[in-house]
């Protein structure tokens, strides 16, 4: 067993509060969480999907029952045409949660924050805010933060899990590793259903719309149905100025003042009610939010000495898989198990972990960029073509019981404390 009685984490998101959680419960290491922000708040807005492995160990976090409480459980893909006729129904959870006991949330982002921020306040653990990390160094007995406010905290490990920008990573682990732009962007928001026509808080799968150009979602977010998520993705340019904070400010403005004529005319004059429900989401939209998806590319450095980058700082991929929240999960639950294991130094623990991650996440990025592709442009005739192939192709899934073999779900089965060491 590894022995450690201190962890600093840099990051207060869904990987840091998750591995203090983890790390105080079963390593009994005191986590000391060190944040950015200036109080608990979350940049990205809008609603995540948590598949079941994801929601798996939730639960073994203790924080499922919270999480379910107030999310949406979605689980089917209708997929619809612009003209508002139904394409097709995917079952998303028959097969794994047959596996794993567990199915699809769809929750706020800042539910999933309100549940991991009350938990981590009921373990006492500490969370300081307004935190800018400037430079790390470590020693023989230890490893040493220092904050642009002139204060500095020693531990026994640095965990970095401040997210897919990483000061971790580019002071410390790995300079060179750099975020690269995806090419495909999302703008979405979250609206009430009182606002919108009665089918809106009757929703209950995720609801697709493929449109010449890109993906159009409609998803329950919360367990009272009182609230939706819809997002759009599709491909858009690098700004003009290049890959730079400007350029992405005056990029996401265009594609915000934009939204409504953009979406209402892809939707074209078709009137029923799924093609008038969709036009009233986006008209009575009034805040919409604009993210560029990154990845990370594979092979950038993970650890060096006492400091490992988990979560988005080690391996933001694209959005598609919705899988971030549950691969930073998964990485709590290896790194927390290897500390915990008879036999294995630092050294090889942390050696261990990277290579058991590095073949899972190359796995679940594959997938991700896999479903990036219906967020491409296309014509209207091959729009129409694809709706074809997936009318077709869902018609066979579902009539002679494709589902039962876990197309899609499979890599959802994966239970990260079997790994053995
Ligand atoms: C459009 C979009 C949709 C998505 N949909 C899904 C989905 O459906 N399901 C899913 O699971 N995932 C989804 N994701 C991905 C998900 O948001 C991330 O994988 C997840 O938030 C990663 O958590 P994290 O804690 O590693 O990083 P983050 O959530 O980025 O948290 C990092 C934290 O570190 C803090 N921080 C940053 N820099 C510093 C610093 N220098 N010092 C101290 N603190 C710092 C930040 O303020 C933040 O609080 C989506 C992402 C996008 C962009």
């Amino acid at each position: 067993m590894v022995e450690m009685d201190k962890v600093i984490i840099i990051g207060a998101g869904p990987a840091g509060v998750s591995a203090a959680l983890r790390l105080r419960k079963t390593n009994h290491i005191t986590p000391v969480i060190y944040e950015l922000r200036e109080e608990p708040m979350t940049l990205l807005g809008g609603a995540i999907g948590i598949p079941s492995n994801g929601l798996r160990l939730l639960s073994r976090l203790g924080l499922y029952d919270a999480m379910a409480s107030r999310g949406a459980q979605t689980p089917s893909v209708i997929l619809h045409s612009t003209k508002g006729s139904i394409v097709g129904e995917m079952d998303m959870i028959g097969w794994s949660e047959k596996h794993t006991g567990f199915g699809y949330l769809r929750i706020k982002r800042t539910d999933v924050m309100e549940v991991l921020l009350e938990a981590a306040e009921k373990d006492n653990i500490s969370i300081s805010y307004g935190k800018r990390l400037e430079r790390i160094e470590e020693n023989d007995n230890g490893v040493t933060v220092f904050f642009s406010d002139g204060t500095i905290d020693t531990g026994d490990f640095l965990l970095g899990c401040d997210g897919v920008h990483s000061a971790v990573r580019t002071k410390y682990v790995d300079p060179s590793c750099v975020p690269e732009y995806s090419g495909i962007s999302n703008i979405g928001s979250l609206v009430s259903t009182s606002m919108l026509p009665p089918p809106a808080s009757k929703l209950e799968n995720m609801n697709a719309t493929l449109t010449e150009d890109g993906l159009l979602m409609l998803i329950p977010a919360t367990a009272a149905h009182d609230s939706i998520y819809w997002f759009f993705s599709r491909e858009v340019p690098l700004p003009d100025q290049g890959d730079t904070r400007d350029g992405w400010e005056e990029r996401g403005k265009k594609e915000v003042d934009g939204m409504k004529s953009t979406l209402i005319g892809l939707l074209g004059d078709s009137h029923n009610e799924w093609v008038d429900m969709l036009k009233e989401v986006v008209s009575k939209t009034e805040v919409v939010k604009f993210y560029p998806n990154f990845k990370l590319p594979v092979g950038g450095r993970w650890s060096r000495g006492r400091v490992l980058i988990i979560g988005d700082a080690a391996h933001a991929m694209p959005p598609h898989a919705s899988q971030g929240f549950s691969m930073a999960l998964e990485d709590v639950f290896l790194f927390s198990n290897l500390l915990h294991s008879k036999n294995l130094t630092l050294d090889s623990a942390i050696s261990i972990y990277e290579t058991r991650r590095r073949r899972r996440i190359e796995e679940m990025l594959k997938t991700a960029e896999t479903r990036g592709s219906v967020r491409k442009k296309t014509s209207p005739r091959r729009l129409r073509f694809n709706e074809f192939m997936l009318a077709g192709g869902l018609m066979i899934y579902n009539t002679f019981g494709l589902k039962n073999l876990g197309l899609g779900q499979k890599l959802l089965a994966y239970d990260i404390e079997e790994e053995k060491f």
